[in-house]
């Protein structure tokens, strides 16, 4: 039996059209786009007709788009550069992130703190992961150097009003970030709308390729480059663009803006099937994340008594591919932080499951996993 992919919050297959989309600028639009001569005019002409058509998709201008190696060099470039700018601009030292970022965030955050002097502070989160909002006003002062809300969870899959805490960090003057690098392709891309500064995307976790990501930096943004060298993305990243992986980016968002019709409503029923069919099976499972206000295609639970990394290997041995937590937590044996900070009990959190869906998922795939999953809790149970 062929496998089951049920993990497109970890990655996703690449479309074959965004595969054709960057085929040209390997062998027949190579230039440098820096160079003067038509090889590179001709590339940059590319470079800058992609930029345009992202900006698109965001409401931006063309120039407030820097395009960068994925989402985690787009968290990072977002948090230190606005950082260190608001340092240096204005002596404020504190950062704000939730306790629900990815490690992309958190760990940036930390490093920030442990080796160049700043301050984190959590804007606080309720049990499904979601920025209290009304808290705000009160913790953000002028010592807050960057605000790093998470635009959807990969995790627990929770969509934070982004909007409503954009409007309040503007209020205050505040720089204000969000990765969002699940929401990309299936959320509200509109930067005016949800009133950002800074906000990351990248392609691999919407059909397009691994290693390129973008980042809206709003016009005006203090933001002191992290890569530094030619002045290539507007001085802000430098190095010769990967025109291919670009050229990918952004035939992957368009195709989303152009399909989401057709998959939102394919994901939610697949994903609603799997947040009754889960607790309905198995005594004691629990979903977690917001039961509403979550990404179209991601199912997560804990569930008593089993180790999560174990049921996902006898999962994977059944012929179904989903995760416990992040992937990039995968093997370690420590629950995840972004569930204790639901107030998830650990031996508890050590037992979740993510099982996340996309466009080539079928009814049958979910029926399957369905009927499988109590035999696999079993197992682990009897494991464990
Ligand atoms: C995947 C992911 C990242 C990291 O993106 P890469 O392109 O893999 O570097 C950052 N934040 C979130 C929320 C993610 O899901």
């Amino acid at each position: 039996m062929k496998p089951i992919y049920l993990d497109y919050s970890a990655t996703t297959p690449v479309d074959e059209r965004v595969v054709s989309a960057m085929l040209p600028y390997f062998t027949e639009t190579y230039g440098n786009p820096s160079s003067i001569h038509s090889f590179g005019q001709k590339a940059d002409a590319a470079l800058e007709g992609f930029r345009a058509d992202v900006a698109h998709v965001l409401g931006c201008t063309p120039r407030e788009i820097i395009f960068t190696s994925g989402g985690s060099e787009s968290d990072n470039l977002a948090l230190r550069g606005a950082a260190l700018a608001a340092r240096e601009k204005r002596g404020a030292n504190r950062i704000f992130i939730t306790p629900v970022e990815h490690h992309a965030i958190e760990k940036t955050a930390h490093d920030l703190a442990d080796h160049y002097g700043f301050e984190i502070a959590y804007l606080p989160v309720d049990q499904t992961g979601t920025v209290m909002v009304d808290q705000l006003e009160q913790i953000l002062d002028g010592r807050t150097a960057v605000v790093s809300a998470i635009y959807a969870n990969n995790e627990v899959g929770t969509i934070n009003p982004i909007a409503e805490i954009g409007k309040i960090c503007r209020l205050k003057q505040i720089i204000f970030h969000t990765d969002a690098v699940q929401a990309a392709g299936v959320c509200d891309l509109n930067v005016d709308r949800l009133h950002v500064d800074l906000l990351s995307i990248g392609a691999h976790k919407f059909y397009g390729p691994k290693g390129v990501g973008a980042l809206y930096v709003r016009k005006g943004t203090p933001l002191l480059p992290v890569q530094t060298g030619g002045a290539h993305e507007n001085a802000q990243r430098a190095g010769t663009q990967n025109i291919p992986l670009i050229a990918g980016l952004t035939e992957a968002l368009s195709i989303c803006v152009e399909e989401n019709p057709i998959y939102i409503p394919q994901h939610l029923r697949h994903r609603d099937l799997l947040i009754s069919g889960v607790p309905g099976s198995i005594p004691g499972a629990v979903l977690t994340g917001h039961p509403v206000n979550r990404l179209p295609g991601h199912a997560s639970f804990v569930i008593p008594g089993v180790d999560g990394n174990q049921l996902v290997i006898i999962l994977d041995r059944m012929g179904y591919a989903c995760s416990s937590g992040s992937a990039c937590k995968t093997g370690s044996p420590e629950p995840s932080g972004v569930l204790l900070s639901l107030e998830i009990a650990p031996d508890l959190a050590m037992g979740s499951l993510r099982v996340t869906v996309g466009r080539q998922t079928t009814d049958e795939d979910i029926i399957g996993f369905l009927s499988v999953l109590p035999a696999a809790v079993e197992k682990a149970r009897r494991q464990g």
